[in-house]
């Protein structure tokens, strides 16, 4: 998943119509807008200190470009740090927003000022392993080629102890999801925020888990597709589990909201007056951000910040 990720996003522009899928940024403004309006006011509550922007994932920096009008507005001009991967998008996001720095990994950021860490869809691109129960014990999923199809086969044994205790005694043919590439990185961001101060928003389709289900999907031109056809020439990815996420956050010193919906947390920002203030368009944009048959339930948003940091806006 990691190797089709990597070559998927380094050699295209997968978002927007004539891409494969589209993100609440690129649906409109109002998203990035609302995030810029929630940095500002995390930073003017926390005394305005030295602070840097961070997005893991920007996509085409829109997000960023839409927050960072917002910011300057309130007298707040960051620094810019974008985690990303792909030179594709690395390109795109240069467009949007010039003056920004470009990072690898969250190793090579700046250590001596506050951070504002933000991932909308970022988490759900990042590998997951499958673990499926069978007889008397679990074993892991492993992805292997025939001729030149790609196929889900089984894998060894797990010990029962990498199975989260609630879902030991599944019955057979259950699967659970794990990420350990996300623990890392959210526990990285905690790392940071609890040395550095600041604060961090992770978007995404999830649930709080851990939970029975297999959630792998990959989507092309807007519809599902076959994760095992075409590796890398897919979008792959999978439900993000938040409670997993959080606890991770927690062990490693950063104090995390309640998890909100998109519908509730763009709420308390304010989505209503500025889609009323923006005109019809921007209702109905408005409609797939927040509706509960759209985005609005199935979106998911977790604060982090550091301990003693004002708590963030949006979260009830
Ligand atoms: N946040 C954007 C784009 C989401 S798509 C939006 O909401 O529109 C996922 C983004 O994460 C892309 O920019 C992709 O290139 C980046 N990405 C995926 N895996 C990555 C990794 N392991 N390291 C750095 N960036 C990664």
């Amino acid at each position: 998943m990691a190797a089709a990720n990597a070559h998927y996003y380094a050699t295209r522009d997968p978002l927007g119509k004539a891409g494969d899928f589209i993100t609440a940024p690129e649906i409109s403004q109002m998203f990035g807008e609302l995030i810029g309006a929630w940095c500002a006011d995390l930073w003017q509550r926390a005394g305005a200190p030295p602070i840097a922007y961070v997005e893991l994932g920007p996509g085409r920096g829109t997000l960023a470009a839409d927050a960072l009008r917002v910011m300057a507005k309130a007298g707040l001009a960051p620094a810019v740090h974008f985690v990303e991967a792909s030179p594709v998008l690395r390109a795109a996001q240069a467009e949007r927003v010039p003056g920004a720095q470009w990072h690898d990994s969250l190793q090579s950021l700046p250590q001596d000022t506050a951070l504002l860490i933000i991932a909308n869809e970022f988490f759900d691109a990042l590998p997951i392993r499958q673990l499926v129960r069978a007889g008397s014990g679990w074993r892991e999923r492993r992805v292997a080629c025939q001729d030149t199809l790609f196929v889900p086969i089984a894998g060894p044994d797990v010990p029962d102890s990498v199975i989260p205790p609630p879902l030991r005694e599944a019955p057979a043919g259950s699967v659970i999801e794990t990420s350990p590439a996300a623990v890392a990185m959210i526990g990285d961001c905690a790392r940071r925020l609890a040395a550095q101060g600041g604060a961090m928003l992770a978007i995404d389709y999830g649930y709080e888990g851990p939970a029975i289900g297999e959630t792998l999907q990959a989507v092309r031109a807007h519809a599902p597709a076959n994760p095992f056809e075409a590796p890398g020439e897919r979008d792959l990815t999978a439900h993000v589990d938040f409670a997993t996420l959080a606890a991770a956050a927690q062990a490693n010193g950063a104090v995390v909201t309640p998890l909100a919906t998109q519908r509730d947390f763009l709420g308390l920002l304010g989505i209503d007056a500025r889609a009323a203030a923006l005109g019809p368009r921007a209702l109905a944009d408005r409609a797939r951000l927040v509706g509960a048959d759209a985005m609005g339930t199935l979106f998911k948003v977790l604060g982090l910040h550091a301990p003693g940091w004002p708590v963030p806006a949006g979260f009830a």
